[in-house]
């Protein structure tokens, strides 16, 4: 692949990666950086795909450092440990989410919220502190700083439960931060998709009440039968969006395509949250509504690193996993392709261990 990495660094590593907007992945070697003394590196064995991976390797929020290493739902087993880490060793089932670097000092980072530290550093498409891009999990081999290395419950499946690492947190957080973590609380879910169906299990173990609002009729019965939703609502049905009006608490938008949020607001009790995780290119706000029912629209980001460490604990202890497709690399383009056409359930990894082999 005729493509040209910035720097050169010691320890030689396979990867896939797109080289251009074309978002077509290909075989790259590429290197990381020595394992450094508060440094862990590990072997990864499985990656999830997130709808960001795509955005991404389209460049579609226009930011993307080519070639892209993408994957930032990492997990894998410790091969080496620098000498001043001290909550890991050889061996140790580990994950990495979307966060690899952050300042360490500000009121964000000294409260566990480093997904708002104006100088985080994103596992993938980013600048580490010496200037080198980040590259993701679609790797054979990950290196991190400890603090932003995460322990893997021994009871949580490293396949099925890799996906938590950026998809769970990004619902978990918001759950937990807004208030919609308490039984009784009606919580919306717009798109059923990787966020989204994670998004109605969580709230389910926190004892919510959960709508699902999706633009997929046939979902309907997994929502319900499969994943414990109390309602589907189609969201391009007014009948059944009449409806529901006024019945939410808080609703957590995942869509990732352009839509339009007055009827989601709609959809709100007075006071109620539209909580958008999702990042489509463009979304309008309806001033008026928010005025007249003291609604408020916010957005969140993943979330800090205890955050998602407690994360991955409690959906160990009420057995919260991900409904995820295995898939070797050599299938990541056509993973993407089905990705971009909603035909997915409801997220890939890819089995690096066992497809990407270093020669
Ligand atoms: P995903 O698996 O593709 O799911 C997205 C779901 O949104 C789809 O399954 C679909 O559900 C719905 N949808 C798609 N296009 C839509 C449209 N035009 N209008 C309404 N609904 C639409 O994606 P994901 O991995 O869950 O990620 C979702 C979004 O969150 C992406 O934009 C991603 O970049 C973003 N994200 C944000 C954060 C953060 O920190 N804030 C973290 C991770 C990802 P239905 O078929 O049910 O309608
Ligand atoms: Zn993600």
């Amino acid at each position: 692949m005729a493509t040209s990495l910035e720097t050169e660094h010691p320890v030689k590593a396979h990867a896939w990666a797109a080289k251009d907007p074309s978002g077509i992945f290909a075989p790259l070697k590429f290197s990381r950086r020595a394992t450094g003394e508060r440094d862990v590196q590990f072997r990864v064995l499985y990656c999830g795909i997130c709808h960001s991976d795509l955005h991404l390797a389209k460049n579609q929020w226009g930011f993307t450092i080519y070639p892209l290493i993408p994957g930032h739902e990492i997990v894998g087993v410790v091969t080496e440990v620098g000498s001043k880490v001290e909550k890991f060793r050889i061996g140790d089932k580990v994950g990495v989410g979307c966060l690899v670097g952050s300042c360490r000092q500000c009121d964000e980072c000294t409260n566990n919220q480093e997904s708002y530290c104006p100088k985080q550093i994103l596992t993938i498409s980013s600048r580490y502190y010496d200037g080198s891009p980040t590259y993701g999990g679609f790797s054979n081999i990950m290196v991190a700083d400890e603090h932003f290395v995460i322990r893997w419950p021994d009871n949580l499946p490293l396949d099925t439960g890799a996906p938590l690492l950026c998809a769970g947190i990004t619902t978990y957080s918001p759950l937990r931060n807004f208030g919609l973590d308490t039984p009784g609380v009606n919580v919306g879910v717009v798109g059923l998709g990787g966020i989204g169906h994670l998004t109605v299990k969580f709230a389910k173990a926190f004892g919510s009440r959960v709508t699902v609002i999706s633009t997929s009729a046939s979902k309907k019965e997994e929502a319900i039968g499969k994943f414990g939703a109390d309602e589907f609502v189609v969201s391009h049905d007014e009948e059944q969006m009449q409806a529901a009006a006024g019945t939410l608490d808080g609703i957590i938008d995942t869509a990732s395509g352009n839509h339009s949020l007055l009827p989601l607001v709609n959809l709100l009790k007075p006071h109620g949250k539209l909580i958008l995780v999702g990042a489509p290119e463009k979304l309008e706000v309806p001033v008026f509504p928010l005025l007249i029912g003291g609604k408020s629209i916010v957005g969140t980001a993943n979330g800090g690193v205890k955050e998602v460490q407690d994360m991955v604990e409690f959906a160990a202890e009420h057995n919260i996993l991900p409904d995820v497709e295995v898939i070797p690399f050599d299938y990541v383009n056509t993973a993407m392709e089905r990705l971009e056409k909603n035909d997915v359930k409801y997220r890939f990894v890819i089995d690096v261990g066992n497809s990407l082999k270093a020669d």
